[in-house]
Order: structure tokens, then sequence, then C-alpha cells
């Protein structure tokens, strides 16, 4: 027996819902991507690409771990030049989205990461087990003058 769907309908949070001919309410969105591909990978959620949770058109559907789609819900504004703008996620910088480093290419369209270079190059370091930068190190090695324009006279 396959499912039809009865009643469609546009719900206050912004995704269209569907009543199923079974009785079941389903997420558009859900059903639309689980129509072309089969059920949901386990814990993924779907994500509107362009935003807009109305628009179910299979290419604006993606599904990403919570994780991963909580960063793409990062808060994004338009620029005095009409560029985009966000904040960074760790230290809440705010910078051209250009400005951010680069998580991957999507069909040619450049994605980039939740945090600022500053940040991620933090991370970078911290993950290697090195110190952060700036810290009381960083003179090491560098000429300051003859000895004995430190110790004075
Ligand atoms: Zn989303
Ligand atoms: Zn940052």
């Amino acid at each position: 027996m396959k499912r039809r769907v009865k009643y469609r309908w546009l719900s206050p949070d912004g995704y269209i819902h569907l009543g199923m001919s079974d009785g079941r309410i389903v997420a558009e969105h859900r059903h639309v991507w689980e129509c072309a591909y089969g059920a949901i990978p386990d814990g993924h959620q779907i994500h509107h690409r362009d935003g807009n949770r109305a628009n179910n058109r299979l290419e604006n559907l993606v599904p990403l771990l919570p994780g991963h789609h909580k960063r793409e819900h990062v808060q994004h504004w338009t620029g005095p030049g009409g560029e985009w703008w966000k904040r960074c996620t760790k230290c809440g910088r705010a910078a051209p989205e250009d400005d951010f480093p680069t998580k991957r290419y999507v069909d040619g369209v450049r994605k980039t990461r939740g945090n600022c270079h500053e940040c991620e190059r933090a991370r970078l370091r911290a993950k290697k087990g090195l110190p952060a930068e700036g810290n009381s190190h960083r003179n090491f090695g560098r000429f300051i003058g003859p000895r004995d324009s430190v110790s004075g006279a």
C-alpha cells in the first residue's frame, strides 16, 4: 500500500507539513528527500540550503549531522558593499564571509568555516599540542641588541 499526500499546509514555524493517507503527519522536506534517496541517515537533519524552510525542492535539501547543521545557521547579514558578513562562532568577531577560511567546495561554491582565521589557527595549534600564539616564547631567537645595551650602564 502506497501512502498518498492528502493535505499540505504551511505551519507557523515556516515548515510545510503533509497529512498522509495513512493518517500520519510528516514534514514535507523530510518526505521529499526520502522519496528521492530513501531513509534519512541516522541522526541527520534535513537542512534547507537557501534558508527558506518552505523551499522543499530536492536540490535545496541536504542531510546534515546536528553539529554541522548548527554551523550552517550561523548568522549572516549584508555588508555595505552587498557582500555577506558573518560572525565568528568562537570569538564573535564579524567579518566578510570571504575572509573566513575555506571549509569545502560544493558544486564550485566555496563554503566557509564558522570560525575566523585566528580561531582556526588556534584550533589547529591546539590539535597539534602546540602552545597558543602570542605567548612569552615569541621573542626567542630574535636579535634584541648587544648584551651591553640590555644590562645598561
Ligand atoms: Zn537548516
Ligand atoms: Zn574567531
